[in-house]
């Protein structure tokens, strides 16, 4: 029995035999199916010939991602708290380097993860490092490996350690969430930052923000999704923003850049 992982999402499902005959996550509309077919590969494949890169994105704050570039190329985050450490986002590889680089900052208290498309080895992480899994209720049916580790919260918010707050967004995904870290870089006068995956996704022009239902598909979002993700993070304060991939951040006046780009979308698609 084998823990396969989709070559084109990085999703890791439940032990079989044999590889699953299709991903779930791939076949959604908001996914694709590679040129070359359905593909899978397993962890200890993955590794002869793939690694994980690290650079701190900020203070406290590490980037983990895999070279050469895997599935949708994203990178997760370690965010280092007195608290206890949090996994922001996931990626497929895990293998003896990352565990040594996470276990000089100290272990994982928990993985939060932002939508399905970061689901990646989310379970294998989280046993090799008895961490506890925070999952969107609404997105349960993308959950491909089980495990009793998973929490699957309900409503808008989670407030976890440290004012660590976990708000649900919808828009990309139903369960789609962010991640408010209010003491982000505060020597540094920070008001705050959000992690956002691609539920609010930074684009090439940094000044900018944007949310779609697919991005590889150009599926748009409507404007009563628009106006809820907003809703969802006024209350927070932050002016700094981490996407999913590396350099795709805002580093200054982020809320406003969210707020511009809100209002750019909705004139974009008006009817
Ligand atoms: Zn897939
Ligand atoms: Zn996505």
């Amino acid at each position: 029995m084998q823990n396969f992982i989709c070559v084109q999402c990085g999703t890791q499902f439940g032990a079989t035999a044999e590889p699953p005959p299709r991903c779930t996550i791939c076949d959604d509309e908001r996914q694709f199916v590679r040129y070359g077919g359905q593909e899978w590969t397993t962890l200890d494949r993955l590794a002869t010939d793939h690694h994980n890169r690290f650079e701190d994105e900020a203070p406290q704050l590490l980037g983990i991602g895999t070279e050469p570039e895997f599935a949708i190329g994203q990178r997760a985050m370690l965010l280092q708290s007195p608290g206890g450490n949090l996994l922001w986002d996931c990626i497929s590889l895990l293998d003896e380097k990352t565990i040594a680089e996470v276990n000089v900052r100290g272990d994982i208290r928990a993985i939060a993860i932002s939508h399905p498309h970061f689901y990646s080895s989310l379970v294998e992480w989280a046993d090799h490092f008895d961490a506890q899994i925070f999952l969107h209720a609404a997105d349960r049916q993308w959950a491909m490996r089980e495990s009793p580790r998973i929490q699957f919260w309900e409503g808008t918010t989670l407030s976890l350690w440290d004012g660590l707050t976990l708000i649900n967004c919808g828009g990309h995904f139903e369960g789609g969430t962010v991640l408010h870290w209010p003491a982000a870089s505060r020597d540094r006068g920070s008001k705050g930052a959000l992690l956002t995956g691609d539920i609010i996704t930074v684009v090439q022009d940094r000044r900018y923000v944007s949310f779609m239902r697919s991005y590889p598909n150009l599926i748009p979002l409507g404007p009563a999704a628009i106006h809820q993700i907003l809703e969802r993070i006024e209350p927070f304060a932050f002016d700094q923003i981490y996407g999913g991939w590396w350099n795709a951040s805002v580093l200054s006046d982020a809320k406003a850049a969210v707020t511009r780009s809100a209002d750019r979308y909705l004139r974009a698609i008006r009817l």
